[in-house]
């Protein structure tokens, strides 16, 4: 039989600093991130024929349709697999049926993966600060992540430009405040599900408390998943 290769599903509300802590992740663990986001957006920015679908489900704050989004993953999957030393899915699945489409790809096609999910707790008053502050790299290859909130750690060094590739920052659509609210009502909607889901299958879920700077949160996941 081959190896294991840990996978791990960053479940929590947008917002909630997922992908910065895939980020660091990837910097200083080596490991590989797959947004759902990340990848709709990339397809958008193409003008793909399936950008053109996306565009509109996600300047609404809606869900994008699960089969849809499983194509994406099964196709990145088999793409990253043989060369991951770990995975983190962010963003996916979020709804129940991805999730059942999920356990049933991972039996048929990637047994290997072995599953855990961190569940990001935060409340909701501070995710709307937060995600109304947030500016992403427009560069779609970098995508990093910062904030415009005062004295963050995450203030860029010069305003308005990525850190990483100078390229300009945005401010993504679906992070004006209508929109998040909007969102965050979508993910409360299907979040207990998931998860109960999830237990059920035997899935482990560790807590992760996210209302602290992003190192102390990066030094206790290292300290609850190890290396
Ligand atoms: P995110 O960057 O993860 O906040 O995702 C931005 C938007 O992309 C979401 O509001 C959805 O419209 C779409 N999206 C990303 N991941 C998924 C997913 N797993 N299922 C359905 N839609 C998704």
């Amino acid at each position: 039989m081959s190896e294991c290769t840990k996978a791990f599903i960053f479940s929590g509300p947008p917002g909630a600093g997922k992908g910065t802590l895939a980020q660091l992740c990837k910097q200083k663990l080596g490991w590989v991130q797959l947004s759902t986001g990340d990848l709709c957006r990339k397809h958008i920015s193409e003008g793909t024929s399936f950008g053109k679908q996306l565009d509109f489900v996600i300047k609404s704050g809606k869900l994008v349709d699960d089969t849809v989004i499983l194509e994406m993953v099964t196709e990145w999957i088999e793409q990253h697999i043989v060369m991951a030393k770990a995975i983190i899915f962010d963003g996916f699945p979020r709804t129940l049926v991805q999730a059942e489409l999920f356990v049933e790809l991972l039996e048929k096609r990637f047994p290997q993966l072995s599953m855990q999910i961190i569940n990001f707790e935060i409340s909701d008053e501070i995710l709307v600060e937060r995600l109304v502050a947030r500016r992403t790299c427009q560069n779609k290859k970098c995508q990093a992540i910062y904030s415009v909130r005062k004295c963050s750690s995450r203030n860029p060094k010069i305003k308005e430009i990525c850190d990483l590739c100078k390229s300009s920052l945005i401010q993504r659509v679906d992070d004006l405040p209508e929109t998040v609210i909007k969102r965050l009502q979508v993910y409360h909607q299907h979040e207990k599900l998931l998860l109960n889901y999830c237990e059920k299958q035997g899935f482990k879920i560790e807590a992760l408390n996210v209302k602290q700077s992003i190192e102390k949160i990066f030094d206790k996941f290292v300290e609850l998943v190890g290396k």
